[in-house]
């Protein structure tokens, strides 16, 4: 069975935008996962297909309206796990993405100017999902994000299944951050003027040693980069 996704969004013409080329490319061709991009403007009523209104209470901008996004919502038959992006809501983690690569199907509500009419949300049983503290034009590539980070999990779509095992934030690695990667040459002369080798642990062939490395490697970048991860 393939994943699904419904795009609720201003802009179908946004999906599938990069995932259409490379791996997710490969893996939409091959019917791995599939996707509707559903054009809210579509269900607006009047001649001027009114998709916002002025907000309540005074303020900048426009507010999508709850019931054109309800009536493109009622025309999706499977909509699965209701998901609105929003900076407001629960950040993007790998766990997440993890459980949401196993759902059978989504709906991704995409947000233009100020958001959405808080009461199609209620109504509607949205959960909100961020993909980063800061505040994007609208929610379209941030589906396409949260899509991809997904699909590259889906069975068949990553070679090596060792590939995710090890990653970043791996449940499996104590979500820790990767250890550094090199390839040939083993000696490389920078344009900088520096010859730069790869640690010799690497070509050693002592598998349990590089594994020790890498782990320390991985905690110290950890430490570094991102201390917050290790207190988890
Ligand atoms: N007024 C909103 C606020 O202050 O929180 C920002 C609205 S933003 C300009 C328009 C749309 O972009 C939002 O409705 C949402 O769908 C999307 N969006 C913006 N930042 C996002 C983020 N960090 N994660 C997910 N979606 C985001």
């Amino acid at each position: 069975m393939s994943w699904h996704v419904n795009i609720l969004t201003l802009f179908p013409e946004m999906f599938p935008g990069s995932l259409g080329t490379s791996l997710s490319g490969k893996a939409l061709g091959a019917e791995t996962w599939s996707y509707d991009a559903i054009n809210i403007r579509d269900f607006a009523g009047g001649v001027h297909k009114n998709v916002d209104g002025a907000p309540y209470g005074g303020g900048a901008g426009m507010v999508m309206r709850a019931d054109v996004i309800e009536s493109a919502l009622l025309s999706i038959k499977q909509p699965g796990r209701k998901i609105y992006l929003s900076p407001r809501g629960k950040p993007l983690r790998q766990a997440l993405v993890q459980e949401l690569s196993q759902e059978p199907a989504l709906t991704l509500l995409c947000g233009r100017y100020e958001g959405v009419d808080q009461r199609v949300l209620d109504a509607q049983g949205f959960e909100e999902i961020s993909i980063g503290d800061y505040v994007l034009s609208g929610g379209e590539p941030a589906a396409l994000i949260l899509m991809d980070a997904c699909i590259r999990l889906l069975p068949g779509v990553m070679g090596n299944a060792e590939t995710a095992r090890e990653e970043s934030f791996a449940q499996s690695t104590g979500g820790l951050l990767e250890y550094p990667h090199y390839t040939r040459p083993a000696t490389w002369e920078s344009a900088n003027g520096g010859t730069l080798n790869v640690p010799d642990i690497l070509t050693s062939g002592d598998h349990a040693k590089i594994k020790k490395w890498r782990e320390d490697q991985s905690r110290a970048i950890t430490k570094a980069h991102r201390p917050d991860l290790l207190e988890g």
